[in-house]
């Protein structure tokens, strides 16, 4: 069976940065499982993963417009620490869900303090990287119908709930 929309994969990847630093890796655990063609991983790799089957591998790079998207300064803000109300103590470092500008959820990462001001960095932590993947097809399978109207895959490698 080949990859295609509304397919669910499974696939065993390792993920390196320019610098081959691994981020990202699914070795010592179950594979990803992924509902193809719903947006559950980026963009870039599900374009490189279409029409493959089970026992393909491939290796891709994959540029930033297909993966986390530029990096983009208008997304750096500056907000007063009081709109941290409830969290104990402010770190650099520090990540926290918000509702981005298109109602989605979206990751903020505190960039730096200075006194009142907390300096809040919007882009995803990957944004502006090239990202390399190594990738081998475990199974592919007809998604079920419940699997389809939640937009993921149950199961191993996928969602509990
Ligand atoms: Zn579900």
């Amino acid at each position: 069976m080949l990859i295609a929309a509304n397919k669910a994969v499974s696939i065993d990847y390792t993920l390196t940065n320019d610098a081959g630093e691994v981020i990202d890796s699914s070795a010592g655990g179950a594979p990803l499982a992924y509902l193809h063609g719903a947006g559950n991983i980026i963009v870039g790799l599900e374009k490189a993963l279409e029409g493959k089957q089970a026992g393909d591998e491939l290796t891709v790079a994959i540029e930033p417009v297909d993966a986390y998207g530029e990096y983009s300064a208008e997304l750096v803000a500056t907000l007063n620490r009081s709109m941290f109300e409830g969290v104990d103590e402010l770190e650099v470092g520090m990540q926290f869900h918000a509702s981005g500008p298109d109602g989605g959820m979206q990751i903020v990462t505190i960039r730096d303090l200075d006194g009142d001001d907390v300096i809040v960095d919007g882009n995803h932590p990957l944004a502006g990287q090239r990202l390399h993947f190594q990738v081998k097809v475990v199974s592919v399978r007809e998604a079920l119908a419940e699997e389809l109207a939640h937009g993921h895959i149950h199961g191993e490698g996928g969602h509990h709930h």
